[in-house]
């Protein structure tokens, strides 16, 4: 970015911009170099001007959420990652109905809580998983058979021209692990179906699936969840692509800072001071093991940014 570019950014702003800001703070990975520059949108109409004058500039720009299902390089990113908050981190609901409106900037813990709170069901299976709502929107985030498209009624993105549209579920593709849109647009809402429960009986299904997470994942480790995709027929023609790993031998490998975790061996952990280069290192040799043992090709689930 040229420094004119750069004033015109914190002009519309109103200078809540900073700029070489250490990516390694914004993942749960806690790697990756600087981003040119980091911006907390905080508001529709202001998101909507700088995405739109971010695309007439040709400057390169990305959204993160919290970070959690992202390898960010040594070297940084150029241009502006953009993070949703204020009047797009909120939850919005009419009293006495069972569907409720989330920004994209909503922490998936925030909504948990809240549809505890009000004794509403359906996205129990959520409960651990430390993203937002638009990045699980986008990744198609899923655990334990269910995956969040199956209750989403409609979503409100932001175009790269900067303009806002809502689709509904009948006009939006998912598959495994992605919901299929081009590059540049934004989630910045989504309507979730849900059904009545009590407090309790949806706070008892969220425990649940929230002791399988403790007891099989490395919680006690940065990292970014599973690193790979489950290759198709996973479990049952297939194995998954932690048991492919495992059966591999991988588990406990390490290279620099990155491991194989021994608990689950589809998550690879900072057991301290790793570089993205250390994790980006043992990816390939996992991906070369298992294709040597068992003639399978493991695609990344997480998300490679930077240089
Ligand atoms: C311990 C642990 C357990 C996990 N368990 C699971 C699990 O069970 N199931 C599962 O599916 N995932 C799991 N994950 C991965 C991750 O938490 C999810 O994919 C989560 O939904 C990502 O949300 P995020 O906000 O952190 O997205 P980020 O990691 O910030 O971003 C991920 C991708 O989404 C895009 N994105 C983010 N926000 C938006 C937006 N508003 N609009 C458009 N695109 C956007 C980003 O550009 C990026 O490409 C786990 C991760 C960890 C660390």
């Amino acid at each position: 970015m040229t420094n004119d570019q750069k004033r015109a950014l914190e002009q519309l702003t109103g200078e809540g911009v900073r700029f070489h800001y250490p990516m390694h703070r914004l993942t749960t990975y806690k790697v990756g170099g600087p981003v040119e520059a980091f911006w907390e949108a905080g508001d529709l109409g202001t998101l909507k001007k700088v995405i739109r004058y971010l695309s007439t500039a040709g400057i390169p720009y990305g959204v993160l959420g919290r970070g959690s299902n992202l390898l960010v390089k040594d070297n940084g990113i150029d241009g502006v990652m953009i993070l949703l908050n204020g009047s797009l981190a909120v939850i919005d609901h009419n009293p006495g109905e069972t569907h409720v409106w989330a920004g994209g900037g909503v922490h998936l813990t925030d909504l948990m809580n809240w549809c505890r709170q009000h004794g509403l069901s359906g996205l129990e299976f959520l409960a651990g998983i430390p993203g937002t709502v638009g990045g699980a929107v986008a990744m198609n985030a899923g655990a334990f058979g269910q995956e969040i498209n199956e209750r989403i009624e409609t979503l409100q993105f932001v175009l790269p021209g900067g303009t806002a549209v809502e689709m509904n579920r009948s006009e939006l593709k998912f598959s495994y692990r992605r919901l299929h849109m081009e590059e540049g647009r934004l989630v910045t809402k989504a309507s979730f179906s849900l059904n009545r429960d009590t407090p309790e009986a949806v706070s008892a299904k969220m425990s649940g699936f929230f002791k399988t997470r403790k007891r099989t994942q490395p919680l006690e480790y940065p990292s970014a969840g599973s690193v790979f995709k489950n290759p198709p027929g996973a479990p049952f023609s297939t194995p998954g692509a932690g048991r492919l790993i495992e059966n591999a031998g991988l588990k406990g490998k390490r290279i620099g800072g990155a491991e194989v975790s021994e608990k689950h061996a589809n998550f690879i952990v900072n057991k301290g001071g790793a570089t993205a280069k250390d994790i980006l290192s043992l990816m390939d040799l996992v991906r070369l093991e298992v294709k040597r043992a068992a003639g399978i090709d493991l695609e990344p689930e997480i998300r490679v940014m930077g240089k």
